[in-house]
């Protein structure tokens, strides 16, 4: 593998950290791998937010070395309940439950705080030889043999390949002139943080709502993770409130089943759009995670796209990398791109699809969306199936995502 220049990602979040790691492992010390970012500079991370890392995603992290480190802060999705209903009314009936396993001991998804994980992704990084910059990319120039990389401290780097995971306004996307497809939902993600009196036994609920999705996703302790979809403006006015005013509309929709809540951080809206990038590749460039697609936070899946990406990419080019070919070349960032556009355009359409469905007030498509999740629940099967896809355990799976090493 020697004779090979480096690569450098623009990025040092989830996706580009993950992929270091993976690269490092697969590759050896004799390939350099570099990080990007400016945000390297600003750790420990302060990100309130919490992801839902369905098994396949796990596994990958357990197998890059970071797992264990997190796992003491990962609480697991133990079963998960859907409900449909108007927010004023008295009962919400359960139309689909799950319970959370896809192997025996194995959960479906854990929920784990996204400070824990991205601090857990720099140390291992650090540790194992990736090199860190605290810059962003400026900009590159492809070559036909190589790729020359210029950071915003002056410094350049010849690569043979540069990866985009500079998220969803990637600079590095734009620069390479790939278009996106997508729209603005109109709708913000409410997240907050809330402590409750009871125990949640790791149950998620997810409450269909005329708005749209209302989120309840169990963190350690007796703690949940909120994510509160509402119309943009709606969610405007709702952060704007005091907490007094914030938390008598939060319980309309919370519930008292798990007796008094309060509120353990400050409620932010995060704006939902969609887009899907018309090429994860041009010269010696590929795109990972949300710089590549971006889409509605209902079924949690944005960043486990974003890891399948990485999976996917850290084995095309180890494998490229063993057959001694140059790991930048068209042909191997071509079949990345074969690999994950078109899982990722499918996911897309099932998003859009879920949120059309259930973020609105027809009485029609109330009927039928109810109807649909009531054979889903009847039909184990099926639910098996939905579990499957849910955890990232169906399709051609990289091998990461199994849990092997590169
Ligand atoms: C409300 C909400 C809830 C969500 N819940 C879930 C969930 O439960 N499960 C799930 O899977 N996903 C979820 N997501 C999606 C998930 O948060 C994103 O998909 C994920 O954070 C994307 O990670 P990333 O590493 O691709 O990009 P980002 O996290 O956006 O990181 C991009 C990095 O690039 C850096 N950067 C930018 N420009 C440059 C440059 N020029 N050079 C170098 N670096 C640069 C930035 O500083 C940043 O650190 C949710 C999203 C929202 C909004």
């Amino acid at each position: 593998m020697s004779g090979q220049a480096g690569i450098v990602i623009g990025g040092g979040a989830f996706a580009g950290l993950a992929l270091a790691l993976a690269l490092r492992q697969g590759l050896g010390p004799e390939v350099p791998v570099i990080v990007a970012d400016p945000a390297l500079a600003t750790r420990p991370s302060r990100d309130p937010r919490a992801t839902a890392i369905v098994a396949a995603c796990r596994r990958l992290f357990a197998t890059i070395g970071v797992w264990d480190e997190v796992a003491g802060e990962a609480q697991p999705i133990l079963d998960m309940v859907v409900t449909d209903s108007k927010l004023h009314d008295a009962t919400r009936p359960v139309f689909l439950t799950f319970a959370g396993h896809v192997e025996p001991g194995e959960p479906f998804a854990h929920m784990v705080e996204n400070r824990h994980l991205i601090d857990a992704l720099v140390r291992h990084a650090e540790a194992a030889g990736v090199e860190l910059k605290a810059t962003a990319v400026e900009s590159y120039d492809a070559r036909p043999d190589g790729i020359d990389v210029t950071l915003a401290d002056g410094s350049r780097i010849a690569a043979s390949l540069l990866v985009a995971a500079d998220g969803a306004r990637s600079r590095l996307r734009e620069r390479a002139g790939i278009p996106t497809h997508g729209w603005d939902y109109d709708q913000s993600g409410i997240v907050v943080t809330v402590g409750h009196e009871r125990d949640h036994d790791g149950r998620a609920e997810e409450h269909f709502l005329p708005a749209g999705p209302f989120a309840i996703l169990p963190l350690k302790g007796k703690r949940s993770s909120l994510v509160w979809t509402e119309k943009r403006s709606e969610a405007a006015r709702i952060i704007g409130l005091s907490e007094e005013e914030f938390l008598p509309e939060l319980e309309e929709r919370f519930g008292l089943h798990l007796g008094e809540i309060k509120l353990l951080d400050k409620p932010r809206a995060f704006p939902l759009s969609y887009f899907v990038a018309r090429s994860f590749v041009a010269d010696r460039l590929a795109l990972i995670g949300d710089a590549a697609h971006v889409i509605h936070p209902i079924a949690g899946q944005g960043l486990n796209m974003g890891l399948k990406d990485v999976a996917a990419l850290a084995e095309v080019v180890v494998d490229a990398a063993r057959l001694g070919m140059d790991i930048g070349q068209a042909d191997v960032i071509e079949r990345y791109q074969r690999w994950r556009r078109f899982d990722t355009m499918a996911m897309g359409v099932a998003t859009n699809s879920l949120n059309f469905l259930f973020s609105n007030k027809s009485t029609l498509l109330r009927t039928v969306r109810d109807i649909g999740l009531g054979v889903v629940d009847r039909t184990p099967p099926l639910k098996n199936l939905f579990i499957r896809q849910a955890a990232g355990l169906t399709g051609e799976v990289p091998r990461l995502l199994k849990g092997e090493a590169l």
